[in-house]
């Protein structure tokens, strides 16, 4: 499994594309340069993601930005400080920390996601589990919280943290996006952050790492609304997602086919709203060029501390299978949790189609009876935060103040109000990709190699850059008919140009970062004016005439054949 890993992390460190920080320091796991070929890919992920989950959804979907660093109160309120942990166990020997639940994955080839410290405990003493590292014995498996922590401002104890995802972000602003942009319902608000988690055991790559950004959506409903009519589901009338249901799962059972409509139908997926983001998630995923993909539903001890479903999206390249997004149903869970740490409101206001009559109980009070102020102190006191039922109970129960009874001061009367409509809190539904991860699983999934030698074969639109324009010799006239070419196309293209070493190590690089094409400016240019293109995938070349340039590339990025586009020449690769 780790063979092609390893190729990858060699070709990124080779190429620019990402490698260990502060390298000259002996590096610090978990965190990664993205260099200068990776930024590029990683922005064009990042607009692409944009483009799928913010821009195609404008109509319900707005974007903020809001701070890494966020007081202790949001987090203890948000459930992180009591919940983001991971089971750690220590070696008595060597004192080395595993995280528990991989130790026992790695060894026993089974999932043991969401168990129990005590279980875990039992599972390695039961299979003599010990340290991979000194062969000592394992102690107790405990909790490990993964948030980062750090101190707000001059003064101590004033504790903050570094978020773990930038959904607490979009909570806290709730009520501010939704009063200042729709002030309906649904609406997402989606951002794109770095957050910080302080993971036990950093590994491969980028799909482990401590920093790194997060593009997601909380995306807020009335869980009343059920009709599914409001839903644009019928974007994706021809979606198929591949499931792993819970009851599947349980029986080690394959991901089963469901057309979209009919996992909503079939309740696969409890809330409408997460199968049209798994849907726009499955078409992003096919963009980035990974084609095999299912959804795992998460079993009820799997689950994080706010879900009531989750599903993760399982990315499988070359028989390796990891985690590309999250998607949860997290009910109210965060918005009444911070209306109780904040003590704000947070609900918003349903109006009902026609105003209701409903019958309300009021509290009358007996003011020629309570003038006394004692007496009257007393019975506030009493009555303080109840409502009218509850003192009706105490009124029936003959609860009696100053050996009298509450009723000669008290009264409920019934009466009929007209009422428009009432709070409630919305539920939210949450898609969630990791950037760096899902970079990295781009580039492993475009990974080939051909004839030993590497190439990136990324999608086109994902590529760093989208033509390399090269001078086949270090000729001046050659140099400036390149240099021509190249100002011309970087109106429309991203163009890589080069014009040092051989041309078959030019061509080799612009394989390895993923150029589609390379334009070669020979001796011929300079006699009929015309280039050759090189196409990064067949290696084929085509002699085409500058005049045509243009044409040819943009039939060629509309997916036209390359032998179509000129004139085919010899083969390039010397
Ligand atoms: P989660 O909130 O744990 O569901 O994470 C959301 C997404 O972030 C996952 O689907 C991954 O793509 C990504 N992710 C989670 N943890 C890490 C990590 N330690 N390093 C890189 N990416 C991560």
């Amino acid at each position: 499994m780790s063979e092609v890993i390893d190729k990858v992390l060699d070709l990124a460190k080779r190429r620019g594309i990402f490698w260990l920080s502060y390298e000259i320091y002996g590096g610090v796991a978990g965190f990664y340069d993205i260099g200068p070929v990776g930024v590029r890919i990683k922005n064009r992920i990042v607009e692409l993601w944009r483009k799928y989950f913010v821009k195609d959804n404008g109509d319900f979907v707005v974007e903020i930005e809001s701070p890494m660093i966020g007081p202790a109160k949001v987090f203890e309120a948000s459930g992180h400080v009591e919940s983001f942990t991971d089971p750690i166990v220590e070696c008595n020997n060597c004192k080395r920390i595993y995280r528990a639940d991989h130790l026992i994955e790695d060894i026993l080839k089974k999932s043991v996601e969401g168990l129990k410290p005590e279980e875990l405990t039992r599972i390695i003493k039961e299979n003599n589990i010990r340290c991979q590292y000194c062969g000592g014995e394992l102690g107790e498996v405990r909790l490990f919280n993964l948030l980062f922590t750090t101190n707000i401002g001059p003064y101590t104890g004033n504790l903050g943290y570094i978020r773990p995802e930038t959904a607490q972000g979009m909570f806290t602003a709730f009520k501010r996006v939704y009063e200042a942009t729709r002030q309906r319902l649904p609406i997402g608000i989606a951002q794109i952050g770095k957050v910080g988690r302080n993971e036990i055991s950093p590994r491969q790559g980028l799909i482990r790492m401590r920093e790194f950004t997060i593009m997601e959506i909380e995306f807020f409903i009335d869980p009343e609304d059920n009709n599914i009519e409001n839903i644009p589901l019928y974007r994706f009338k021809d979606t198929k997602l591949n499931i792993l249901t819970a009851s599947e799962k349980e029986k080690d059972g394959k991901p089963q086919e469901f057309k979209l409509e009919e996992s909503v139908r079939e309740k696969i997926i409890i809330q409408p709203w997460m199968a049209y983001w798994m849907a726009v998630a499955s078409s992003f995923v096919k963009a980035l060029g990974i084609n095999e993909f299912y959804f795992e539903e998460k079993l009820p001890y799997e689950r994080a501390h706010y879900s009531k479903q989750t599903f993760d999206q399982i990315a499988v390249i070359n028989g390796i299978k990891v985690e590309i997004s999250g998607h949860a149903y997290r009910g109210d869970y965060d918005l009444s949790r911070h209306m109780k740490y904040s003590g704000q409101d947070l609900t918003i206001f349903r109006k009902y189609k026609e105003p209701k009559m409903i019958k309300k109980k009021t509290v009358i009070v007996n003011n020629t009876k309570l003038k006394d102020k004692e007496l009257r102190k007393k019975i506030m006191e009493l009555l303080n935060g109840k409502s009218a039922e509850e003192i009706e109970q105490m009124i029936r129960n003959n609860v009696m103040i100053d050996d009298k009874p509450l009723s000669e001061f008290i009264n409920i009367v019934e009466r009929e109000e007209k009422v428009h409509g009432e709070h409630f809190i919305p539920h939210v539904v949450e898609p969630s990709f990791g950037v760096e991860r899902t970079l990295f699983l781009t580039i492993l999934s475009a990974y080939k190699e051909k004839e030993g030698r590497v190439l990136l074969s990324l999608p086109r639109h994902l590529a760093p850059y989208d033509i390399a324009v090269f001078p086949l010799l270090e000729r001046e006239e050659l140099i400036r008919k390149s240099v021509e070419i190249r100002e011309s196309l970087s109106e429309k293209y991203e163009v890589l140009y080069d014009d040092s070493g051989s041309i078959g190590r030019r061509y080799a690089r612009a394989d390895e970062i993923g150029i589609p094409f390379a334009i070669t400016v020979d001796p011929q240019t300079l006699v009929d004016n015309s280039v050759t293109i090189r196409d990064r995938d067949s290696w084929k070349q085509v002699r085409v005439k500058i005049d045509d340039l243009k044409i040819s590339l943009e039939k060629l990025f509309r997916g036209e054949a390359f032998n179509k586009i000129g004139i085919e020449v010899n083969d390039s690769n010397e």
